[in-house]
């Protein structure tokens, strides 16, 4: 892996020249006065920079991946076409690059963790083809920030083709993957003594995992833990959590039409809420509020653990930050292991 040293100047250097190829998405605060001003991704303009908040901007990159929504096919109602109601695939171009710039760690591993279960869906590993994540590592925590308690690190470059850490002087680049290398403009290798300090920080980062813990603890003992209950009474299902977690995959397929023509899309839904799981013939398998709960930290804590070895659940904070009744997984976990 080659590390470089920019000024703040020759970043922008590489982001004047990346404009000229790629669309660029990162980190903006919203101007728009009459809403509530928070930062969120849009498309870079002319030589605007990222604008990085501590800790993670609103929605994460997983809108990138699993846009919104995301057009499988179209087709025909005219029934006096041959092939009136034929679906015929619609895949993302793959070919067309875009940068994700400002991406912080914990999005970036999120990628690779969906990734297990997405592995051989076409539109996913499209997206996946179709994004550069130039990620920035974290040197400041918000309090809402846990990447660190879920096995992962806010120094992390997982997921991330370059990977820029801010020093005293501007950046250190880190080019991880070839995609990176063919990204990366000019700029001097960084001396030994910074790629040391950098690697000492990124050491002294104590990562602690509950993941092997849950594994360890029978599934019906947390199936029937007492605290479900309590957290079923307080939530509201509004689904707030899985739309802002960056791991939560959970989609619906619907078809809509306009005039002759058609398209089926994916869209986002959410287990939190009843209707997700309810059959035609009108049997819900998880009728309840609380089933539904506890599907939702069962997935993240228990069962993709199970499969896949790490929790599904990056740490990044947004599910504690913005539900509307504070329910907040740190304190689930800690429940469940105490
Ligand atoms: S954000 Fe909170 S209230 Fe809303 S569905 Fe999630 S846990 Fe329930
Ligand atoms: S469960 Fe919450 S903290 Fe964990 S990745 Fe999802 S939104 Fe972030």
């Amino acid at each position: 892996m080659k590390t470089l040293k920019l000024s703040n100047d020759e970043l922008q250097g590489w982001l004047a020249s990346w404009q000229q190829k790629h669309a660029i998405y990162a980190p903006q605060l919203g101007t728009d006065a009459s809403k509530p001003q928070f930062h969120d991704w849009a498309l870079l303009d002319g030589d605007e920079m990222p604008q990085l908040p501590t800790g993670v901007v609103k929605n994460s990159i997983k809108r990138f991946y699993l846009p919104q929504p995301q057009t499988m096919g179209t087709f025909s109602i005219d029934k006096r076409q041959a092939d009136a109601f034929i679906i015929k695939e619609t895949l993302p171009d793959s070919a067309k690059k875009q940068i994700l710039l400002g991406a912080r760690p914990c999005d970036a591993r999120a990628i690779l963790l969906k990734n297990q279960i997405l592995a051989s869906d076409p539109y996913f590993q499209a997206a996946r083809e179709k994004n550069i994540v130039v990620g920035v590592t974290c040197s400041d925590q918000a309090p809402t920030c846990f990447c660190h308690k879920t096995g992962a690190s806010p120094l992390a470059f997982i997921g991330m083709d370059i990977a820029l850490s801010q020093t005293d002087e501007g950046w250190l680049a880190e080019i991880i993957t070839p995609r990176g290398e063919e990204l990366a403009g000019n700029g001097a290798e960084a001396s030994e003594a910074k790629i040391a300090e950098l690697k000492e920080k990124r050491d002294a980062i104590k990562q602690c995992s509950p993941a092997h813990g849950f594994k360890e603890q029978p599934m019906q003992e947390m199936y029937d833990a007492p605290l479900w209950q309590g957290l079923s009474d307080r939530c509201i299902s509004c689904g707030t959590c899985t739309f802002l977690c960056p791991t939560c995959t959970c989609f619906d397929i619907q078809d809509e039409t306009s005039g002759n023509t058609g398209r089926r899309i994916r869209i986002w839904d959410s287990c939190m809420t009843a209707l997700f799981t309810a059959h035609t013939s009108g049997h819900n398998p998880r009728g309840t509020k609380l089933s539904r709960v506890r599907q939702r930290f069962m997935h993240k804590l228990k069962y993709y653990p199970d499969d896949y070895g790490p929790l599904y659940c990056v740490g990044c904070g947004r599910c504690v930050r913005d539900c509307p009744t504070n329910i907040d997984i740190r304190e689930v976990i800690e429940d469940l292991q105490s």
